[in-house]
């Protein structure tokens, strides 16, 4: 009987980099990668950013080259969606109703654009920002239009914002908090891209929402917003956040809270299922609680404990949560996480009105996390602080003449 193969539902990054890490650790039986995207793996970071700005093509976001499946026998299916999952006779059913046996299972589903769930959210030129088609289309519109209304002062919202601004269009940014990031920030820092987009000539509307998408025709043409006001635009980008693609795990009986849930080694409420990316919550080890993180970092460097565990090893994922952004001329790097009870003092360390600067959430003294913003090569220092859970000086760690512990 033909060997079972290991089989990875999601052909994201974190499904790709799992494939790649089964490999590098030694597998050598079967593995297929089922993805329902017509193209191959991609990271999707640079679609908000150089490639809108078109400073970097699509073809550079790939993850492997198109041959690296091929050459390490890997069975890539792509447009094909995974409709079911069959735990009881571990099997996979895809979209044409075929099943396909497998020995362990990787769920890597990622997440999806929440929609704007008001009138005419569904209208032509209502654009959200996933996936490759969807950056084609934005950059086509960037360079089309000479006003754009962006919903959501989220990460991807101001980063199309800042490419919009790059291409000369005019941009308003609708926002349901008084400042645009400040549900990851805090008002603190929040406050720092708020100036940042305001410099660069961008319009903020913040402690509004959107009521509903003004259309002619069927085409978008401005929003109506909570306080009566209306706003004109020729075209409208929605980033009002994601949710994790939970469905295929929830139907499978999985537990399932936020994410898929699951334990430090990422394996599910059923041993032979892993999570990696977007869609896990995991157990994390030092923080105490489960995390479901989604960013880059996450889907990149989970699939190592993935694939160790998918192989049968006993192992624990650790790493921090690590995020980062580039907007106009502003580099920034994040590490760490808050968590449920807050922070109760921020420490910036260096200019946070030049924009060159070190902040960290302290709760009890302690570092919860930290964001280097045009500083660079302290993010061990910054983790290490995290880490240690010692108790720091505020003072001290806001003093550029005392070094950043580095251990
Ligand atoms: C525009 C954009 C910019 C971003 N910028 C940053 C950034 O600057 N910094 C940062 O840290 N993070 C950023 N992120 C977040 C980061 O890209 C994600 O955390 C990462 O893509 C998660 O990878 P993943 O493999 O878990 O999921 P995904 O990338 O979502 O991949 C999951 C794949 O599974 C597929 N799939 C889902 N269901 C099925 C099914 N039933 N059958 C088959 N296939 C299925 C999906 O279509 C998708 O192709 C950005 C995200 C976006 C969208």
């Amino acid at each position: 009987m033909a060997e079972r193969p290991f089989v990875v539902v999601g052909a994201g990054l974190a499904g790709a980099k799992t494939v790649e890490e089964l490999r590098e650790q030694g597998f050598d039986g079967p593995i297929m990668l089922v993805g329902d995207e017509p193209e191959r793996p991609y990271e999707r970071p640079p679609l908000s950013k150089e490639c809108l700005a078109g400073s970097a093509t699509l073809d550079s976001a790939y993850v492997h080259a198109p041959d690296w499946y091929a050459a390490h026998d890997v069975d890539l299916r792509l447009e094909t969606p995974v409709t079911r999952i069959d735990r009881a006779v571990h099997q996979i059913e895809t979209v044409d109703g075929v099943r396909h046996d497998y020995a362990k299972l990787l769920l890597a589903t990622g997440s999806a654009p929440r929609p704007l769930p008001v009138p005419g959210g569904d209208a032509t030129g209502v654009h959200y920002l996933r996936r490759m088609d969807d950056s084609r289309r934005i950059k086509d519109t960037i360079g089309s239009v000479a006003h754009l209304l962006v919903v959501g002062g989220g990460w991807i919202g101001l980063e199309v914002a800042s490419a919009a601004r790059g291409a000369g269009v005019d941009v308003t940014v609708v926002e349901a908090l008084p400042l645009p990031l400040q549900q990851p920030l805090g008002p603190e820092l929040a406050r720092v891209f708020a100036d940042l987009h305001l410099e660069h000539g961008v319009t903020l509307r913040t402690g509004v929402t959107v009521e509903r998408v003004v259309v002619a025709g069927d085409v978008a043409v401005g929003a109506r917003l909570s306080d009566g006001s209306e706003i004109e635009a020729e075209a409208v980008v929605v980033g009002v956040g994601a949710a994790p693609n939970v469905g295929l795990a929830t139907a499978a009986g999985l537990e399932v809270a936020d994410g898929v849930v699951a334990d430090a080694g990422l394996r599910t409420s059923d041993p032979d299922i892993v999570v990696a990316g977007d869609v896990a919550e995991a157990t994390h080890p030092l923080l105490g609680r489960r995390v479901r993180v989604e960013h880059w970092a996450n889907a990149l460097n989970q699939p190592a404990t993935a694939a160790a565990t998918m192989l049968g090893a006993d192992v624990r994922y650790e790493e921090l949560p690590y995020f980062f952004t580039d907007q106009y001329d502003l580099g920034m790097e994040y590490h760490g996480d808050i968590g449920p009870d807050g922070y109760d003092d921020v420490v910036v360390r260096g200019d946070s009105d030049g924009r060159e600067f070190v902040a960290f959430w302290l709760r009890d003294r302690r570092v919860l996390a930290g964001m280097n913003v045009n500083v660079w090569d302290v993010g061990e220092a910054v983790k290490a602080l995290i880490r240690s859970g010692v108790q720091v000086d505020p003072r001290r760690l806001a003093d550029l003449d005392v070094p950043l512990p580095t251990s």
